[in-house]
């Protein structure tokens, strides 16, 4: 473990030159250096060869440009998606997902170490939460991939392991960064956020009027079963989760995506998909119905192909566009928390 620095990558544009400001700098610096670390990934001071040797020298005591350390990595057989096992200064790790589309490279990363809430579908939460991670360590998963793979990433999903809502500061700040032309510039368009449904922060969100797509964990259409199946659903139950929805669809213009996990004899009957059209029948939405990646502490079981094929066709009768997931890399433990969960199990960690 090294002792902990300030990462300049939890600063924005603002903080950094305020930063440089306290440090007799002129304001000039903090953009170089914004340059440098948001959108070079410079790994050290020493790269950074347009700033004075006597700052780079102070900085090096001071600060971090960050970084992270690859600890395991697995491509799947397909060649299609590259799952990263990232060491922090602190000896915690968490997981990032590289996976190549028709569309572009997207790169899916983490938000918290662990997660505190407690969804049944999910390999991330059974060892609770133990921290939140910084806006820098979520831009560091996104140029360590970059790095690593000499791919240039064009879209970011926040759908790794944690509850972005739940670490609601440092996320939106990372989002800024990433968008920002300082940063990777990447566009709202292409950035995805997963909640599990966490009602005033959704609402927050909307109010920043980021065009992104908010992707909701729904996995059930009544409350009974969802109260089981993602539990901060007995707080903020179906009939108010939708009002936020409709009021981000509103606030956005961007429709959502509902997340719906096919799990058999559990959410997968023609009557449970009609159901759930006459839930989200008056939101601008999109439904993606998951081929459920089976967790081993857990008792779920994917449906069959037919039984996919008969929810999605219910669902377009009402008019509901549904598409079911292409799968990416269930031969590398690629649901959500499983690779750190191994490691922890076989105390790597
Ligand atoms: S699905 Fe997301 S919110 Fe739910 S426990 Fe897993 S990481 Fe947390």
């Amino acid at each position: 473990m090294t002792e902990q620095v300030i990462n300049l990558k939890d600063f924005n544009l603002e903080e950094l030159e305020n930063y440089f400001s306290a440090l007799g700098e002129p304001p000039y610096r903090a953009r170089q250096v914004a340059d440098w670390i948001f959108h070079k990934g410079a790994g050290s001071f020493a790269d950074m060869t347009n700033l004075p040797s006597g700052l780079r020298g102070r900085l090096e005591h001071l600060a971090s440009p960050g970084s992270l350390s690859i600890l395991k990595r697995q491509v799947s057989s397909r060649g299609d998606t590259v799952k990263y096992l990232f060491g922090l200064h602190d000896g915690q790790a968490v997981e990032s997902v590289l996976m190549h589309h028709s569309y572009g490279r997207s790169v899916c990363i983490s938000t918290q170490v662990g997660c505190r809430m407690g969804c049944r579908l999910c390999a991330s939460t059974l060892g609770g939460m133990v921290r939140s991670l910084s806006p820098g360590e979520m831009y560091d998963q996104v140029l360590a991939v970059q790095k690593d793979s000499g791919i240039r990433v064009s879209h970011i999903v926040l759908m790794g392991s944690g509850e972005p809502l739940d670490n609601y500061d440092s996320t939106v700040k990372f989002l800024r960064n990433v968008n920002a032309a300082y940063g990777l510039n990447i566009g709202f368009r292409h950035i995805t956020l997963s909640t599990c449904g966490v009602v005033p922060r959704m609402q927050q969100l909307a109010g920043e009027c980021f065009p992104l797509t908010l992707a909701v964990s729904l996995h059930a259409a009544e409350n009974r079963l969802r109260d089981k199946l993602v539990p901060i659903n007995r707080k903020y139950p179906l009939d108010i989760l939708m009002q936020a929805c409709l009021y981000y669809t509103g606030k956005t213009g961007r429709r959502i995506t509902f997340e719906y996990a096919l799990l058999s004899g559990v959410n997968d009957s023609p009557d449970q998909a009609e159901r759930l059209a006459g839930l989200v029948q008056k939101i601008p939405c999109h439904i993606n119905l998951i081929p459920f990646n089976p967790v081993g502490e857990r008792q779920y079981k994917r449906s069959s192909p037919e039984k996919v094929k008969r929810f999605r066709s219910v669902l377009e009768q009402h008019g509901i566009e549904a598409t079911v997931r292409r799968e990416l890399g269930a031969d590398i433990d690629a649901a959500c928390g499983q690779l750190r969960r191994r490691a922890v199990l076989e105390k790597e960690l």
